[in-house]
């Protein structure tokens, strides 16, 4: 097992639940096993598929992810094809006739074809080694993405007693997992249900401002690095594709309004590296294996923690650290709660508000995310700092604004609750325009108090007051604000009002304290470069090539031969003869220079 690991993926150690899965498999036991993203699920099949003789089948419900599957297994060496529809009959014929003469270690297939009779028979007349079903959430009505298709693997067991069978995915609350169990008829499985902790991903959780400039700066300190940024609107997806555009940044837009071919062009750019940065709707990510996605930016508040967790989960799947970055501001409730009252559907819009809720929550709170996120899995997170959010990171401050909320209020009731916040926030600042004058409002006590902060700071408070349910705002074209009960507790200084502050200065310090020594980073650049050119030569994604790991590596361990070369994890002795020589001498020319 360990020299299969080593010697075909290049890598030294199993990650954890890795090497049971592998055991089991290779014992002929039958196993489910769910597993976040990024947590090596496919060696978990591929390894005992290089071992064990004759064919392992794949049934994956991703057309569009078969052939990056197929491509990253034979980049190992492995003997790999998938069937599905997008291919020509001739070059269907031509897997068949391999599967048929054993040449083939794995078989991808999409669960459509495992219908066809035909396909049945002729599987008959092949040596399966074992049946692997990725997605296995598919087969349940009650996981989110149902697939009628996946009903007819229960007939996987019982039309083939003598393989073992292997059911993954990376979501499955535990009454999925149940479904799984049942409807696959698996047999006295191992289970393994691994921790929903991403460790090399970090959480940050910023107060939206300005969107433009605050992906401008948060690209700017990623640099060259791919990214996803999800906006809710397929028009804010358009807008800040542009914007980023037009600032110099190789940005693509993607959203169902795009045509087929447009956004299969924009993904693939995405994909193999030619822009850094998709922007897209959440109809973006199904299917993307891209293990070297960098950083997830939010720049509007996602539809719920599931969500969020899915999002933010396609970051870093290499293992390598990855930024998930949210934008909240409280002014992006009343939108999703817009969309959300117009919902036909009352159960639908019942869940629709829980699940906002509890996305709110855990962007307002100061509760480590971490843990927050894996609460909601009903996991316990076992330590008390993560050291890899904001709030363990201690990039923020509670600041107690008790008395500039008492401005606030004060000027709501002395204009007698009829004006809107754009108003309010000009008695604070004592401005000087017609309206304010027309109604003889620079007459009052609080004309001018709040001159001290700026206008948005203002703005900024009345939100967090609306948030914390101190005002409300009316219905209506024309919105004013008026006090709920909480606000005569805070005016009498019963209750207090704290809001949360970012502290960038201490973020940024984090940051750069991360950051790699000068040379490594220039090497990286090189090593990146050479993936690159390799990858649009052979047609393939770089991170098939090697991932961003395995360059990280290169760059801080300086393999000067073939020996130390195999050394560098995910270098097995397929890619070494590959591509061994090119890397090898790049680094050679850099050390020398
Ligand atoms: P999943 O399907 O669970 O999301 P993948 O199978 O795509 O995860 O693996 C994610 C990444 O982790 C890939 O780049 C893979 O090469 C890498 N990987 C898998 N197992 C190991 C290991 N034991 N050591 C180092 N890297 C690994
Ligand atoms: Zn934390």
């Amino acid at each position: 097992m360990l020299h299969t690991l080593r010697k075909v993926f290049g890598f030294h150690e199993f990650r954890p639940n890795q090497e049971s899965v592998v055991r089991s498999l290779l014992q002929q036991r039958d196993v489910l096993a769910i597993m976040p993203t990024g947590g090596g699920k496919s060696l978990c099949y591929q390894l005992p598929a290089v071992l064990l003789p004759g064919t392992c089948m794949v049934i994956s419900p991703l057309i569009a992810l078969m052939k990056d599957q197929v491509d990253g297994a034979r980049s190992n060496g492995i003997r790999a094809a998938f069937l599905n529809s997008s291919q020509s009959p001739e070059e269907r014929d031509e897997v068949m006739s391999d599967l048929l003469s054993g040449k083939l270690d794995l078989l991808y297939v999409a669960p459509e074809r495992f219908i066809l009779s035909h396909f049945r028979e002729m599987l008959n007349r092949v040596q399966l080694s074992m049946a692997v079903i990725d997605e296995a959430h598919c087969i349940s009505e009650w996981g989110h993405d149902f697939r009628p298709d996946y009903l007819s693997l229960s007939d996987l067991v019982s039309l083939f007693p003598g393989i073992p069978v292997a059911a993954f995915t990376a979501t499955a609350t535990h009454r999925v997992q149940q479904d799984i169990l049942d409807k696959l008829a698996l047999r006295n499985p191992l289970i393994v249900r691994a921790s929903f902790d991403r460790p090399n991903l970090s959480y940050h959780i910023r107060f939206k401002e300005s969107v433009e400039p605050q992906l401008i700066s948060l690209l700017n300190s990623n640099p060259g690095k791919a990214g996803i940024i999800y906006r809710t609107s397929r028009k804010s997806v358009n807008d800040t594709a542009a914007m980023l555009q037009a600032k110099g940044f190789r940005a693509l837009p993607y959203h169902a309004g795009l045509s087929d071919t447009e956004r299969k062009k924009n993904q693939e750019a995405f994909i193999r590296d030619e822009v850094e940065v998709i922007v897209a709707t959440i109809a973006f990510g199904m299917g993307i294996d891209k293990s070297n996605i960098r950083f997830v930016i939010h720049a509007d508040l996602p539809k719920s923690i599931e969500n969020y967790y899915q999002e933010t989960g396609r970051a870093g799947r290499d293992g390598e650290p990855a930024r998930c970055t949210l934008l909240f501001s409280q002014g992006d409730i009343p939108k999703m709660r817009f969309f959300i009252d117009a919902m036909p559907d009352e159960a639908e819009r019942q869940r629709a508000l829980a699940a906002l809720s509890k996305v709110t929550a855990f962007a307002s709170t100061s509760v480590c995310r971490r843990r927050t996120l894996l609460d909601y899995f009903g996991e316990r997170y076992p330590h008390d700092n993560c050291n890899s959010c904001d709030i363990c990171l201690g990039t923020r401050e509670v600041v107690d604004v008790t008395l500039e909320s008492q401005m606030v209020l004060s000027a709501i009731v002395r204009t007698e609750e009829r004006f809107g916040a754009t108003h309010i926030v000009d008695i604070l600042t004592g401005s000087q325009n017609k309206k304010i004058l027309d109604f003889g409002h620079d007459r009052l006590k609080t004309y001018g108090v709040g001159k001290g902060h700026d206008k948005k700071y203002w703005r900024r408070l009345i939100d967090e007051l609306l948030a914390q349910q101190v005002i409300q705002k009316s219905e209506g074209l024309y919105p004013t604000l008026f006090l709920l009960s909480k606000a005569s507790r805070v005016l009498r200084r019963e209750e207090r009002i704290d809001i949360v502050r970012m502290l960038e200065k201490k973020t940024e310090q984090l940051l750069t304290k991360a950051a790699e020594a000068p040379h490594t980073t220039e090497l990286f650049e090189l090593l990146r470069t050479l993936r690159k050119h390799i990858a649009d030569e052979q047609q393939i994604p770089p991170y098939v090539v090697f991932s961003d790991r395995t360059l990280h590596d290169m760059a801080a361990t300086l393999p000067r031969t073939a020996e130390a070369m195999l050394t560098v994890s995910g270098v097995g002795e397929v890619k070494l003869q590959r591509y061994g020589q090119q890397f090898l001498r790049l680094i050679g020319r850099f050390i020398s220079d």
